[in-house]
């Protein structure tokens, strides 16, 4: 269907956004071309545009790939999952803390084994696809297998990905503890042998802070400094009860980010997921740092945990990037995903615009993860990860589709009725790695 290698062409209505369209909805942030082409030459975007201009500057051999009457945009990226959750999404009832205790942590026990990790893995990564995501910031188990597994498949796939083994020693099952020293330990050898290799990255996981002692949290601290170019990736603020008993476990902290900000993991590349009850000083600090917050609308709606604040935190200069949170989240679906953070924006008196759905489901995720000049938009010489789109995948997306004239109409239809059905075909490098039509 493709080489990764030579010159491709693919045919669609192509749109990405430039930057963030903001309150303002600027509409120099989205690029839209009707009947466009994405040229790709060695996995990378060598042009898009027009396809008559881009078509007559090469030559009749190039392969093109046909998708006019669907969109092309970037890849959907998705700042925070657990991948070995995939097994208890939708488990019933519980808010998080006993929610954890009840279905995560014995979920969780079984990735010491390394054959279970594997085919979750694998499980996991051909979800994402299937449902148009490209890159991926993910939680593993403690078990530094769990990370292992993950790495080897999605290397296999080309994909960009990042992940982590989850540091945790403590108000946890036994089976799921390390030791500040053993966590340490296990994480650095990983790094080692992991971060920059391919597409890959490594995130230094503190699952959050109840689960880590203070000498695990100075370790964690150590690792953050020792590789200031991996990430650091945990939870912080999503439910009332967990912050009540942060502020017991950590008597002299400010606040809950406070904590994590002590032990100098609150930086740039340091994803901090939900942000529901920061205050002012909080978003301030995140802001100055460069840390970011992940907004993980379907999670805080299941697990009751809150509403995040999105246009708050963006008007405080938070970087937001948007997120599954699957087992919590109910849907691996950007889409899905992005509709429910519309409708959690609404409760607060925002409507955020069509473009900006977009931009938080596909460049708001490479900003968010520092890898923009890479991924997210189809700037030149970016990496050509993208899905292909079909607005009128239902019936009723269809019917409604005919009854839509601008593309800000089509994709806001797009995301609030669709799902994985809509995904035609997803792209890494230029080359296909999921086709709906393979398994019809
Ligand atoms: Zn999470």
């Amino acid at each position: 269907m493709s080489d990764a290698q030579g010159l491709h062409a693919v045919r669609g209505r192509i749109v990405h956004c430039l930057h963030d369209p903001g309150e303002g909805d600027d509409r120099n942030a989205l690029e839209v071309f009707d009947d466009g082409v994405l040229l790709i030459e060695g996995g990378r975007v060598a042009r898009v545009g027009p396809a008559e201009d881009v078509l007559a500057t090469v030559g009749a051999e190039v392969s093109v790939t046909d998708c006019r009457g669907q969109l092309v945009v970037p890849g959907f990226v998705d700042v925070h999952i657990h991948y070995p959750q995939t097994d208890m999404i939708a488990s019933y009832g519980e808010q998080l803390l006993a929610w954890l205790e009840r279905y995560t942590f014995p979920t969780e026990g079984r990735f010491g084994d390394a054959a279970v990790a594997a085919d979750t893995a694998g499980f996991f990564l051909d979800e994402l696809l299937r449902n148009g995501t490209t890159s991926a910031l993910v939680l593993g188990t403690v078990h530094p297998e769990s990370v292992e597994a993950l790495f080897q498949a999605a290397r296999g796939l080309g994909m960009r990905l990042a992940a982590g083994k989850v540091l945790m020693d403590r108000n946890a099952p036994e089976y799921l503890r390390d030791t500040a020293e053993s966590g340490y330990r296990d994480s650095r050898e990983l790094i080692e042998r992991w971060h920059g290799v391919d597409r890959l990255s490594y995130a230094i996981t503190p699952r959050f802070a109840p689960t880590s002692s203070e000498a695990q949290l100075e370790r964690v601290g150590e690792l953050a400094t020792a590789y200031p170019d991996t990430y650091v990736h945990t939870h912080v603020a999503e439910n009332r009860a967990e912050v009540a008993w942060v502020s017991e476990l950590f008597p002299w902290s400010r606040s809950y980010l406070d904590v994590y900000d002590c032990y100098g993991l609150v930086r740039e590349r340091a994803l901090y997921a939900h942000c529901i009850y920061l205050d002012e000083r909080d978003r301030r600090r995140m802001a100055e740092t460069g840390a970011v917050a992940g907004f993980c609308p379907t999670s805080n709606l299941f697990l009751g945990s809150g509403l995040f604040d999105y246009a708050t935190a963006r008007s405080d200069g938070v970087k937001v990037g948007l997120a599954t949170d699957v087992g919590a989240g109910t849907s691996f679906s950007m889409i899905r995903t992005v509709a429910e953070a519309y409708k959690v924006a609404q409760l607060q008196g925002t409507a955020l615009s069509p473009a900006r759905l977009l931009y938080l489901a596909t460049l708001a995720g490479a900003e968010a993860l520092a890898v923009a000049d890479r991924i997210g938009s189809f700037r030149e010489g970016n990496e050509a990860d993208f899905v292909v789109l079909d607005p009128t995948a239902t019936p009723l997306m269809a019917r409604r589709h005919a009854h839509t004239e601008s593309v800000e109409e089509q994709l806001f239809a797009l995301f609030t009725l669709g799902d994985d059905r809509c995904v035609k075909s997803t792209w890494l490098q230029g080359a296909c790695r999921y086709s709906q039509s393979d398994r019809a």
